[in-house]
């Protein structure tokens, strides 16, 4: 079974150190497992559970080759003693990037699919002829987003949080922040960031909310302002606030997700979004694996 590490949270700014009269702390879900990091953790724990008690032996899910979905699945499960397989979009290449060879390496079976037939992965006409391949399994959507999951994102706040003002959080699928604003109370605020271009993904997320039941005492509001040209893009201006954020914080960032995150919320800071006294809490929802896959991709060195 899956066990978390206690984080606590890391004040970063301080009225006493920064103009803005603010204080931001960092949640860092990067460090609350070893190798299934992040919101990825939440997300993944009740599937999991689901899964076994439903007698299935074996996982599969569904990614992109360098999906931090697919590195945290393949680690939960070779800790949980499932068999996984891992459907992923596109073509094989003769050298598995590192994200696929840690998968592999925990044992998750990789099949490629094509991108036209990736895009019907969640038809039933798809979803049965997988049956016919693999046989029996729990199925996990792409990103990992289902009810459950987000019944473990709602697990993120605890009680030690109560005392913020705003809470923040990247986003990609909505499931995580779909969470967040489940639990988040009436004194606070939820903002996501999200990672992708264009402004569907306020749709998707009240989507989710009335699919989920989910009726939210807090505010929340989502910026999608801070995608830096879109969904993994490489973006000069990105990668150097992710150094010297690093270089001042020793926080590290990743481009995908946190790094915009962590951009958008100083860059609201500086324009005076918080009230004076506010409390800013910033979810490191992890992501540090897919790093090494993007500067090889792009030559950076992040
Ligand atoms: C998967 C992921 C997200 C997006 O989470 P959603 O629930 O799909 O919105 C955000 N940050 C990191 C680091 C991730 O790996």
């Amino acid at each position: 079974m899956l066990s978390p590490n206690k984080i606590p949270n890391l004040p970063i700014i301080t009225p006493e150190n920064s103009p803005f009269g603010v204080t931001v702390f960092v949640k860092r879900l990067d460090l609350v497992h070893p190798l299934v990091s992040g919101n990825k953790f939440f997300k993944l724990k009740y599937n999991l559970q689901h899964a076994r008690k439903k007698g299935h032996d074996t996982l599969l899910t569904f990614g992109g080759a360098y999906s931090n979905h697919i590195y945290a699945t393949s680690a939960a499960t070779k800790s949980d003693n499932f068999k996984a397989i891992g459907i992923i979009r596109g073509e094989a290449t003769t050298e598995l990037n590192p994200t696929l060879s840690f998968a592999k390496k925990n044992g998750m079976l990789l099949s490629y699919m094509d991108r036209k037939q990736y895009r019907q992965k969640h038809t039933t006409e798809v979803i049965n002829m997988l049956h016919k391949e693999f046989g029996d399994f729990y199925l996990i959507p792409e990103g990992g987003t289902n009810q459950l999951a987000i019944k473990g994102a709602m697990e993120i706040l605890t009680e030690e949080d109560q005392e913020m003002d705003y809470i923040c959080s990247s986003i990609g699928t909505g499931g995580t922040i779909s969470g967040l604003i489940g639990s988040a109370l009436s004194h606070q605020k939820v903002l996501g960031f999200s990672s992708l271009k264009g402004r569907f993904i306020i749709q998707e997320v009240e989507q989710l909310l009335r699919k989920y039941h989910i009726r939210p005492s807090c505010g929340w509001e989502i910026f999608t302002n801070y995608h830096f040209g879109g969904y993994a893009k490489h973006h000069p201006d990105l990668i150097d606030f992710i150094k010297n954020f690093n270089k001042k914080f020793q926080i590290p960032l990743d481009p995908i997700y946190t790094g915009k995150l962590f951009y958008g919320a100083m860059d609201l800071l500086k324009n005076n979004y918080f009230p004076e006294g506010s409390k800013v809490l910033l979810i490191h929802s992890g992501g540090l694996q897919g790093v090494e896959g993007f500067n090889l991709r792009h030559h950076e060195n992040i």
